[in-house]
This record gives C-alpha cells, sequence and structure tokens, in this order.
C-alpha cells in the first residue's frame, strides 16, 4: 500500500511517501519513496521535492493555499518526472495519513477519517488554534483532489499520552475549570514518544507490558515522558506544548504570575507576552543568539560565549530535573532514550545531561556516546549501569503510515 503522510502547518506543508502493510510493518521493511516540503505556503513558496535515491529538486513559485500546496505535491509525485517507478497515477496512491496536533479528550488513539472523526477535530480547535485548522485544510484538499472515497486516517500528537492518570493531567485549579474548558495537560510528540517506546521493546524483545521507560524527544521543540508497562503515566507539555523543557524559542516552565509581570512591565498584552513565551524564549532568549543547538554549542566551545554556554546549562539542567522527577513519579525505569535532532545527534548534550545522573545509576560509555552520531540506534550508557541510556531515531511520518495501514486492515494492535 502507497502512502502518502502529509503534516500540514499554518504555511508549510511536509510530505511524505511510504510503502507499507501488516506484512512490512511486522518485519520493518517498510520503504519510503519519497519526501519533501513546501513552505512560506501563501506567498512566494520554496518547494523542494525528493525521490528516494535521487537528487533534491528545488523551486519556487507562488503557492496561494494549502490546497494547492498539496496538489503540487501530488501532482509531482504522479508525474514522470518525479522518477517514482511505483507511482504512475493518482490512483497508485492507496490512502493518506494525517498528523493532527490536538484530538483532545476525543481522541484515544488514530482514526480513519469519517464526517464525524472530522467533527471532533473541528471540536479541538479552541485547543489548537493555530494547528487544527492546518491539520484540517490538508484533510479537505486531499478529499478534493483524490475524490470523496479515498482513505485518510488522522494520527494525532496527544493520543498517545491520553493514558495519563488524573492525578497527572489535573492542574490545581478549581476544578470546574476542568469541567467548563477542559483545561488539562494533554501532552503532544505523542507519535515521537510512542514511536520510540515501539522500537525500544523490538530492539530488546520484551512485551509492551514491560516497557519501563523515560524518552527524551529533544528537537526544535522538546518534551519528556514517562511510559511505565508500556503507556504514557506524565509528558511535560501541557495544555499546549509551551510548558515543560526548555525549548528552542519557548521557555517551558515558569511562574504563572510572569505573564502579568511582563505584561505591566513592557507594556504588553497577555496574547503579545504568550508569543514572547513561544518565540523569543529558551535557548534563543537565554543566548541572545539563535535557538539552533548546533550554533550555540559552537559558539560555546569555539568562542567561549557566557550565554550561549549558559542557554545549554539551563537546558541540560532542566531535562536533568525532569528525569529525576519522573524517575519518582514512575518508582524506578529500565532506560532513558534520547530522540529527536538534539537527542540523536548531540553527543555533548546527552553527556551534559546524564553528568549530573550518577547518583540515579547513569554512566555512559563516553566512546559509544561519542560515535552515535546521525541515526544510530542502542545503547550508549556502560554494561553495569544500573539505569540504561538508549539513542533511537523517531520516525513520527513512519508511524502515520503504518497506523494508516493498519487502521485499514482493522488491525487494533495500534
Ligand atoms: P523539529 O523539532 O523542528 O523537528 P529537529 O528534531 O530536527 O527539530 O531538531 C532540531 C534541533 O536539533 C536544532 O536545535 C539543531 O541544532 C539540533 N541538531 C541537529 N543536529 C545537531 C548536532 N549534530 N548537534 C547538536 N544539535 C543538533
Amino acid at each position: 500500500m502507497n502512502i502518502l503522510v502529509l503534516n500540514c502547518g499554518s504555511s508549510s506543508l511536509k510530505f511524505q511517501l511510504i510503502v507499507t502493510d501488516l506484512e512490512r510493518i511486522a518485519d520493518n521493511s517498510d520503504k519510503r519513496l519519497a519526501h519533501g516540503q513546501i513552505e512560506r505556503i501563501g506567498g512566494a513558496a520554496v518547494i523542494t521535492l525528493t525521490a528516494e535515491g535521487k537528487k533534491p529538486n528545488r523551486s519556487a513559485a507562488p503557492i496561494k493555499d494549502m490546497r494547492s500546496a498539496v496538489e503540487t505535491i501530488v501532482r509531482w509525485i504522479a508525474s514522470d518526472a518525479s522518477g517514482i517507478d511505483e507511482i504512475k497515477s493518482l490512483a497508485d496512491i492507496h490512502a493518506v495519513g494525517h498528523r493532527v496536533v490536538h484530538g483532545g479528550e476525543n481522541f484515544t488513539e488514530s482514526a480513519l477519517i469519517t464526517d464525524e472523526v472530522l467533527r471532533g477535530i473541528e471540536d479541538c480547535i479552541e485547543l489548537a488554534p493555530l494547528h487544527n485548522p492546518a491539520n484540517i485544510k490538508g484533510i479537505v484538499a486531499a478529499r478534493e483532489i483524490f475524490g470523496q472515497g479515498i482513505t485518510q486516517a488522522a494520527v494525532f500528537d496527544t493520543a498517545f499520552h491520553q493514558t495519563l492518570p488524573e492525578r497527572a493531567y489535573l492542574y490545581a485549579l478549581p476544578y470546574q475549570l476542568y469541567r467548563r474548558h477542559k483545561i488539562r495537560r494533554y501532552g503532544f510528540h505523542g507519535t515521537s514518544h510512542r514511536y520510540v517506546a515501539y522500537r525500544y521493546r523490538t530492539i530488546n524483545n520484551i512485551p509492551r507490558e514491560n516497557v519501563n521507560v523515560i524518552t527524551l524527544h529533544l528537537g526544535n521543540g522538546c518534551s519528556i515522558a514517562a511510559i511505565k508497562g508500556g503507556n504514557s503515566i506524565d509528558t511535560s507539555m501541557g495544555l499546549t506544548p509551551l510548558e515543560g523543557l526548555v525549548m528552542g524559542t519557548r521557555s517551558g516552565d515558569l511562574d504563572p504570575a510572569i505573564v502579568e509581570f511582563i505584561s505591566a512591565k513592557e507594556g504588553l498584552t497577555v496574547q503579545e507576552v504568550e508569543t514572547l513565551l513561544n518565540t523569543q524564549s529558551g535557548l534563543l532568549g537565554i543566548s541572545g543568539l539563535t535557538n539552533d543547538m548546533r550554533e550555540l554549542l559552537a559558539e560555546a566551545n569555539e568562542n567561549n560565549d557566557r550565554r550561549a554556554r549558559l542557554a545549554i546549562e539551563i537546558f541540560c539542567y532542566r531535562a536533568g530535573k525532569y528525569i529525576g522527577s519522573y524517575l519518582a513519579a514512575m518508582n524506578g525505569a529500565d532506560a532513558i532514550i534520547f530522540t529527536g535532532g538534539i537527542g540523536e545527534n548531540s553527543a555533548e548534550i546527552r553527556r551534559l545531561i546524564c553528568e549530573n545522573l550518577s547518583w540515579l545509576g547513569v554512566e555512559l560509555d563516553g566512546q559509544i556516546n561519542e560515535s552515535f552520531i546521525g541515526g544510530y540506534e542502542g545503547v550508549i550508557s556502560t554494561e553495569g549501569a544500573r539505569l540504561k541510556v538508549f539513542v533511537i531515531s523517531t520516525n513520527e511520518e513512519l508511524l502515520i503510515a503504518r497506523d494508516t495501514a493498519r487502521l485499514i486492515n482493522e488491525d487494533r494492535s495500534i
């Protein structure tokens, strides 16, 4: 089955075309045929389209909306110019899988898209006003382009965390605020946490219920999850992705009274303060330089930049504190797993985070840690370490394609 995976943002669209089915899932032989992205939708867009094993095809063209963006991708995939042998026409794309950011309490797992499911996604717009409308536009565009009969699935960033117990998802606010407005912790990056937990159990050949791990997704956005008995029991992002770890441009945890304080001191509206916390804070805010961890490490190591070093230090300190608290929340774990752009590629950040965890039983094998860069998967702790440390590359798109194939085959092992 050839499955088109779409990740629609407010002004961008990322896609992958993946061949998968139950057999391929079982023997891990899914195959990616193409991937790419369109950025700056709504203006002079930048288009990058890559067939597997071929050079990226880059161009610029005006693209007015999500419908035109999806059309551009689909037309290229089905054209001779793409060089994708498996696809001769639209009919060779069998289903579309969508990343949907917020499923609220409506969705505890991935779902085939029906009118009712679409309404459920619409109901969550107030929880994710920037993201869910873009996801809906992608779903509607695919229906228009492929026809009403195309099978589509929604895979939610929040669904994996719907197993959180009340004590972890409720804030200590007046309870009626949860009743009235569903204000609670939802958590995000669920597809990534779920994927690496699944890889961990495959690598170690253990059943799902024996997965007791802490997963750290460290990318531009960062979150951590406590996974006990295979289920997410706590996670650092909250009602929105702003809570928790220090991120590229997001502050993560802070005293809520700071919002009003900044507002008064800087003459900003609450909304403007929220934008500041989302886009001007985190690594970028502390360093005053960049949200890019690679650049920060270079500034700290080569130019001894004090604030770059401070940003890295605060980033690692916060991550370490969360690991400690999740070990308490879970009453112990078997492993810590690093994933995401930083988690998969930066031996230095992994070292800095783990350095302070020796009392908890963490001990990295320095040489192996240094060698695990760019897609390696496996253990980086010493043989005798009480708490193991793994690096596992995340692959949210693959999980979206697999969920789509499983739903079509009515396989409930999702
Ligand atoms: P997103 O959350 O947008 O998907 P990624 O998971 O791609 O982001 O992660 C992006 C982050 O990963 C950036 O901060 C980038 O600097 C960092 N990163 C990528 N490669 C390295 C590396 N070799 N060393 C340190 N950081 C890296």
